[in-house]
């Protein structure tokens, strides 16, 4: 048996999670996949068909269901190879084709004239398809995370090119998506290419306060083993090395100035319990050995988990030699979401998929889960409010990407906002119509200017008028998400 049989029946094991006629699907896919790519070769000299094997083997590990898995197999097969969608239609059903049609239409086109205009050409039809069925982002995911890792063997235009598209929008997408394993590991392979001085240096330089946290951790986890099992919790703890890019981005900030002993978090300390309840007893007992630092202190994305989903609770502590150290406490299934986040939606969820109609779908859990993500319609809404190129990757990259900032409402529901926000954005994403009764605003129980800029953790409250006043143009002299400038302008333009 040569080498690719060999991984594709070490991948056969893995999927023991599917019954056996998905596992029969995905072999029938592989077999398909290596006619529809037989003669084709990769850059480095493999067959091709290595590259989408390698793509399946990356949605395995993320314990994706037996749609996305075939998928990934036949990705590149209409694209590349001799196949066409009705083929993988009539082969492999509706799901499938659709997915791998989503992926194709989202290749990168290699077009003449402006770069600029590719990508978001690109990202409009990213964005599509994405609506239709997120799983395609997913396969996309996986798809880009095999490119880049063989990343080397492309000219250094294509390296450079490839590496800032996935920085600029597969990385944060990945982020939003609650993907924050995914998310580092692109980001650290676009870092390798785009920077790769500052990589290298990065590598050197960082070694030696790696491994001091990472001594500091060891000392203070033999102390908190101890501590969890005379409570008889089963806990497993780690050191969570922060990724090369986030910490080189950290450094850069205005504050820290490259100082490294102003980044607490360069290793953090994880610890895993099975129970919501654990979480809090272990966060109990890492304040009596280690005490809290006053005011950085705790954050409890369990109680109030970030839009993403992620949920862990974050505290720091002076450590060992009064060295500040962040400690994150989770169970095992918050863990997994944080990992791998939208992916775990599907993940163990197809035998609850199959043979359902769509309409049943609507009211299945796994269902409910996307429409959290209403952040995808909202960008699909904008396709058609906004025309201009240029226009709409503005709008794009600031509202959707930029950095979020975490408002509360008074009644604790989270919105994330960009940095830079004000009360009358936080009123247009609590509900467009509250644009209209819009009369002042309270942060922190205190009254605000309405061009107030809002910050992570503020709870807003907005003073309403009775009747529906028209909102004051005025306002677009500050507003900074597309939604309320859109939301502003329609409502003055009806008055006429
Ligand atoms: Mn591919």
């Amino acid at each position: 048996m040569d080498d690719l049989e060999q991984r594709f029946q070490l991948l056969l094991e893995r999927v023991n999670y599917l019954d056996q006629r998905d596992v029969d699907k995905i072999k029938e896919a592989w077999q398909f996949a290596k006619i529809a790519h037989s003669g084709q070769f990769r850059k480095n000299g493999d067959p091709y068909v290595s590259h989408v094997l390698s793509v399946a083997e990356i949605l395995v590990e993320w314990k994706l269901d037996c749609v996305s898995i075939i998928s990934g197999l036949l990705h590149d097969t209409v694209e590349d190879g001799i196949t066409s969608n009705e083929d993988v239609l009539k082969s492999f059903g509706e799901e499938v084709s659709l997915l791998v049609d989503g992926v194709t239409k989202v290749r990168e086109v290699r077009l003449q004239g402006d770069k600029g205009e590719v990508t978001i050409e690109n990202l409009r039809k990213l964005i599509l398809v994405m609506a239709k069925d997120l799983r395609v982002v997913i396969v996309k995911f996986a798809d880009r995370l095999h490119n880049m890792r063989t990343l080397e063997f492309l000219s250094e235009e294509k390296q450079r090119e490839n590496a800032k598209e996935t920085l600029e929008i597969y990385a944060p997408l990945a982020e939003r998506m609650g993907m924050g394993e995914v998310k580092g590991q692109l980001e650290d392979l676009s870092f390798r290419f785009l920077y790769p001085i500052e990589y290298k240096n990065l590598i050197l330089q960082s070694k030696e306060p790696y491994s001091k946290a990472e001594r500091n951790i060891k000392k203070m986890k033999r102390f908190l083993l101890a501590d969890l099992a005379n409570r008889r919790i089963r806990v497993k703890i780690s050191g969570r090395k922060k990724h090369l890019y986030s910490l080189w981005s950290k450094l850069n900030r205005p504050g820290i100035d490259g100082d490294y002993t102003k980044i607490h978090d360069i290793v953090a300390l994880r610890i895993l319990v099975d129970t919501v309840d654990q979480c809090y007893v272990a966060l109990g007992l890492v304040h009596q050995r280690y005490k809290p630092i006053p005011n950085i202190g705790i954050s409890d994305f369990i109680s109030q988990p970030k839009p993403n989903g992620y949920q862990s609770i974050h505290t720091k502590v002076f450590g060992p030699n009064g060295k500040t150290t962040e400690i994150q406490i989770r169970t095992y299934a918050m863990h997994d979401q944080a990992e791998h986040g939208a992916a775990s939606h599907w993940a163990y969820s197809d035998a609850k998929l199959k043979g359902v109609s769509d309409e049943k779908l609507e009211n299945t859990s796994i269902i409910a889960e996307k429409s959290k993500l209403d952040w995808v319609k909202q960008l699909v809404s904008w396709q058609d409010d906004i025309r201009d190129h240029e226009k709409f990757m503005e709008a794009v990259k600031f509202d959707a990407f930029a950095k979020r900032n975490f408002i509360f409402s008074p009644k604790g529901d989270v919105y994330d906002l960009p940095v830079g926000s004000t009360p009358v954005d936080y009123a247009v994403a609590v509900h467009t119509q509250l644009v209209w009764h819009v009369r002042g605003a309270k942060v922190n129980g205190i009254m605000v200017p309405l061009d107030y800029k809002l910050k992570s953790g503020d709870i807003v409250e907005i003073i309403k008028t009775k009747n529906k006043v028209t909102p004051n143009k005025g306002w677009l002299d500050f507003v900074v998400t597309h939604e309320a400038r859109k939301q502003i302008r329609m409502a003055n333009s009806n008055l006429t």
